[in-house]
């Protein structure tokens, strides 16, 4: 006997038909005719889509609409997963369309084309059946770091719990060896098309539960979802200058997408601890430096911390008042879009706890005068100076 096509094991003609395996010749005739009246070149003009699931169609009638050919191709599909292993000695030249040591069932091509035909249908309004490939749902996770990570960006691990494909059955919920079979009641759509006179309508097909397939033996490890749920640790690249509160997406990192859909992606919400010395405000940082007296009076240099650790040093004039913010550009958070500015709010330092010489000093300077205000000198102590 010949090689098989390579075609024979990674197209489900059935599905392509819409039929069950089981059809006789005749509702497979029945089926094949009907979509191609559907999809054919001439109704479809300029339409590729429609051209390209005409070749289809004509391609599986090709081969289960010939009783003979149909019987050597069922015999084929028989061996199931297995027939990846005549890829060497078969002379198919390999399956490209299995994944690495997995199946993947292509399940994608009849919802696509049963979901043209419904949307064009008369009355029952569009159904989409649930046997194309659908993409995982995103997941999200939370991040706590710390203020000096989030502001030099970090590369770290966060912990998922979320659906991932059943390592054991690669996502089919078939038990290992077996492979699920075209659901005989749709014929794989998932849907079941109801004739009521001048109108059709489609509703979910309840022997398979909308899946277009069925499962005789269950993947132990997932009962059969396809998917299990699993703790797991993703590695993320936190980018510098992160807000508290941001939710940066890792593409590809979610849940497990379904007959061969993509997989969802992760977000992860970063919590960014607050800092001892320093604040935020966008992309600058805030600190406040205390003064003395003489030194706002008098004018001074005084030693700003910067995040790195260090001090830059700034000078305020004479007669600086509590309050006065001074901006230090460039050194605050470093974001993709440039880095903000160091904001350094002066605080004058009241001393609560006077040495006799620190006294005597005030109390001379009290005596001097009093302040550029109108208080009498007696108030000076006071301290209501707001
Ligand atoms: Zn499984
Ligand atoms: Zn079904």
């Amino acid at each position: 006997m010949d090689a098989p096509p390579r075609e024979w094991f990674e197209t489900d003609y059935y599905r392509v038909l819409g039929v069950a395996e089981t059809a006789t010749q005749k509702e497979i005739t029945k089926a094949y005719r009907a979509l191609a009246r559907e999809l054919h070149p001439d109704a479809n003009p300029g339409d590729t889509v429609a051209e390209d699931r005409f070749k289809e169609v004509s391609a599986a009638y090709e081969v289960v609409g010939d009783a003979d050919k149909r019987a050597r191709y069922d015999e084929v599909r028989k061996l199931g997963p297995m027939a990846g292993a005549f890829g060497g000695g078969g002379g198919g030249g390999g399956f490209g369309g299995f994944g690495p040591g997995g199946i993947n069932f292509d399940a994608g091509d009849l919802s696509d084309l049963f979901g043209g035909l419904f949307s064009r249908g008369r009355g029952g309004g569009p159904q989409r059946s649930s046997t194309g490939p659908r993409r995982g749902p995103d997941v999200e996770a939370d991040l706590t770091m710390s203020f000096e990570d989030s502001a030099h960006g970090a590369t770290t691990t966060v912990n998922v719990t979320s659906e991932v494909r059943c390592p054991d059955c690669f996502g089919s919920g078939a038990a290992v060896g077996t492979s699920p079979r075209t659901c005989p009641d749709c014929g794989g759509s998932g849907a079941v098309v109801e004739d009521q006179g001048p109108f059709s309508f489609s509703r979910p097909c309840t022997s398979c539960g909308g899946r277009g397939r069925v499962i005789d033996t269950p993947c132990g490890t997932c009962g059969g979802v396809g998917a299990v749920r699993r703790p797991r640790q993703v590695k993320v690249r936190i980018p510098q200058g992160v807000r508290d509160g941001q939710r940066i997406r890792v593409k590809g990192r979610g849940g497990a997408g379904a007959n061969g859909g993509p997989d969802g992606d992760l977000y992860v919400r970063v919590h960014v601890e607050s800092h001892p010395t320093f604040g935020r405000d966008g992309d600058n940082l805030t600190v406040t430096v205390p003064v003395s007296f003489a030194q706002a009076a008098l004018g001074a240099e005084v030693p700003v911390p910067t995040l790195d650790g260090g001090t830059v040093t700034i000078r305020i004039p004479a007669g600086t008042q509590s309050g006065r913010t001074f901006r230090i550009r460039g050194r605050g958070v470093t974001t993709p879009k440039g880095a903000g500015d160091l904001m350094a709010t002066v605080e004058l330092h009241v001393p609560t706890d006077l040495s006799d010489a620190e006294r005597a000093a005030i109390e001379a300077l009290a005596d001097v005068g009093q302040p550029s205000g109108a208080a009498p000198a007696g108030a000076a102590g006071e301290g209501d100076d707001a």
